[in-house]
């Protein structure tokens, strides 16, 4: 895998006199194994450079290449990019959408058995993540019954769990106390090193942001990079 490359990338919505030009000569690497800070106002392009990540719109420039495979060059639809970004990417929402008919284990475990995983080994390791973190006695639970925060551990859960080359997390913490903010980057860092994950959080969040070593600011559809104070997150 060689994480994430993003070159040259801009998007202009509309045209004409309404043109909105939400990303302006992009450039962003993140490496396998590296965990990057994504921090903007609101406005700033965020999301649509995390949804140009996640094939949900189609950039109108640039080049974007995850893992081995490229996945955007000038010109390309779309309905191309899903099929290349299939499998590669975990999302992590800020409003965890569980599946309301499947129970905790089975939200987080279901694309490990679609993706032909034994029902048993991905209960497994659906409960290994949400051992980690410390939600495993809701497991039995259905979404309804869970607090937001334990919504939003599940839904890092099921994010996470088929290890994919590449995670985009959008305020995961945001509703979380310190020490459960402080165990998701804790969780995000271990699948980094321990997979060649290469991941990106979109964050507001004052208590994680000092465990980034590496930081984009996004203003205006323009990133610059800067060193994080990469204090960890112990
Ligand atoms: P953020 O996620 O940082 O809040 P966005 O990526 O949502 O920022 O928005 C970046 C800019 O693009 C904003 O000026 C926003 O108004 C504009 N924008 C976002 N989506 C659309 C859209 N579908 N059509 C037109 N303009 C959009
Ligand atoms: P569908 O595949 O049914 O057309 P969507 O258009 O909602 O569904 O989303 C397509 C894919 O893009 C889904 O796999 C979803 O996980 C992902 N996705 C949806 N919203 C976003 C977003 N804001 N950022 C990144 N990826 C997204």
């Amino acid at each position: 895998s060689k994480g994430i490359q993003i070159e040259g990338l801009s998007k202009r919505y509309g045209s004409g006199n309404t043109a909105v030009d939400a990303l302006k000569n992009v450039n962003m690497q993140v490496a396998p194994g590296e965990v990057v800070g994504l921090i903007g106002p609101s406005g700033s392009g965020k999301s649509t450079l995390l949804k140009s990540l996640g094939a949900v719109i189609d950039p109108s420039a640039g080049r974007m290449t995850l893992g081995d495979k490229v996945i955007f060059n000038e010109g390309w639809q779309v309905p191309d990019l899903r099929a290349l970004r299939r499998d590669k990417i975990g999302f992590v929402f800020q409003a965890p959408y569980l599946i309301p008919f499947l129970d905790v284990t089975d939200n987080v475990a279901l694309l490990p058995m679609l993706a032909g995983m034994p029902n048993s080994e991905s209960r497994k390791r659906a409960l290994e993540l949400l051992t980690a973190l410390d939600v495993q006695h809701r497991a039995q639970a259905m979404p309804s019954q869970l607090s937001g925060g334990e919504q939003q551990r599940v839904a890092i859960a099921r994010g996470l769990v088929n290890r994919p080359p590449v995670i985009l997390a959008d305020e995961p913490t945001a509703p979380l106390d310190s020490e459960r903010a402080m165990a998701v980057i804790r969780i995000l860092n271990d699948m980094a090193q321990q997979y060649q994950t290469a991941i990106i959080v979109v964050t507001h969040d004052e208590k994680i942001i000092p465990t980034f070593k590496r930081i984009y600011h996004i203003r205006d559809g323009v990133t610059h990079e800067e060193a994080g104070e990469g204090r960890g997150f112990d």
